[in-house]
């Protein structure tokens, strides 16, 4: 009998943001290949037995290939190993889960979905900022800065969508999205928030305008990994927070 594979979202860092149905299968887990944006901290709900294999991939940096990632999970799930693939946030939420799927179906291997709180969600609300609120925006996009050749993002088709536009992995490529944004008649004084290591205690963030953030990053060193919300809901920042001290305003930065 071959094991079953566990798409596992951990959530955004904090390691309460974790469902019980996650640390439930944690617990049983016999085979763990965690991402590297993952709370190491999770771990402690494994089995002391469960073989832990890190298998994290960061742009720019040395990463596993996404084959031998597959290999791993196939080859324990035919051993009879129940598996967890543990990934930061959601795994349906630019974290190649749904590319797993498809894997683990073409291998005969049975998967489930434990879905986990998203970053693009989870770390504006750590400062107050929902990403919709019908006063100002009538939905939300969620985006990648760093998309795939051949799926390019349609910069001013979301311009035209008047939706608030998180943007996932977006650091990189910031100066090139802000100056599509404002081709396509975005306002440069449009309200835009950056939060780094959203829900962790080493998080940071700044709120800026469409046309400010970038430097407003620089001179925060404020880097990846980051979501960046723009739209009218950024203004919002700092109502929700019990220390709403910690928000660095650079909105009258010209
Ligand atoms: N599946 C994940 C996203 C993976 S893509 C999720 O649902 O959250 C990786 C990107 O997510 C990073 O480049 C960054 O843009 C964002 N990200 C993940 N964790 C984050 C955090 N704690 N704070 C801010 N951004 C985060």
């Amino acid at each position: 009998m071959n094991g079953k594979i566990y798409l596992m979202g951990a959530g955004p860092g904090d390691p309460e943001l974790i469902t019980l149905k996650a640390v439930r299968i944690l617990q049983a887990a016999e085979v763990i290949l965690v991402d590297d944006l993952v709370n190491p901290l999770l771990l402690r709900h494994a089995s002391a037995d469960a073989r832990i294999m890190a298998v994290g991939k960061r742009g720019g940096c040395k990463s596993t290939p996404q084959a031998f990632i597959h290999k791993q999970m196939i080859q324990a799930a035919r051993a009879g190993k129940d598996v967890v693939r543990l990934k930061g946030g959601d795994p349906f939420m630019f974290g190649r889960g749904g590319e797993e799927m498809e894997a683990m179906h073409r291998a005969g291997i049975a998967v489930e979905v434990v879905s986990g709180v998203t970053a693009g969600i989870a770390a504006p609300a750590s400062v107050g900022v929902p990403v919709t609120h019908r006063n100002y925006a009538p939905g939300v996009t969620f985006v990648t800065g760093h998309s795939q050749d051949g799926k390019r993002v349609n910069w001013a088709a979301l311009v035209a969508s008047l939706t608030t536009l998180v943007i996932y992995m977006g650091v990189k490529t910031l100066p090139d999205i802000v100056a599509q944004l404002l081709a396509a008649g975005m306002s440069p004084h449009m309200s835009a928030l950056a939060v780094q290591n959203g829900t962790l205690s080493e998080q940071r963030q700044v709120l800026a305008t469409l046309e400010t953030l970038h430097s407003a990053m620089i001179e925060k060193h404020i880097g990846s990994p980051a979501i960046v919300v723009i739209g009218e809901v950024a203004d919002l920042a700092g109502i929700g927070m019990t220390s709403a001290a910690d928000i660095e305003t650079f909105a009258h930065v010209a």
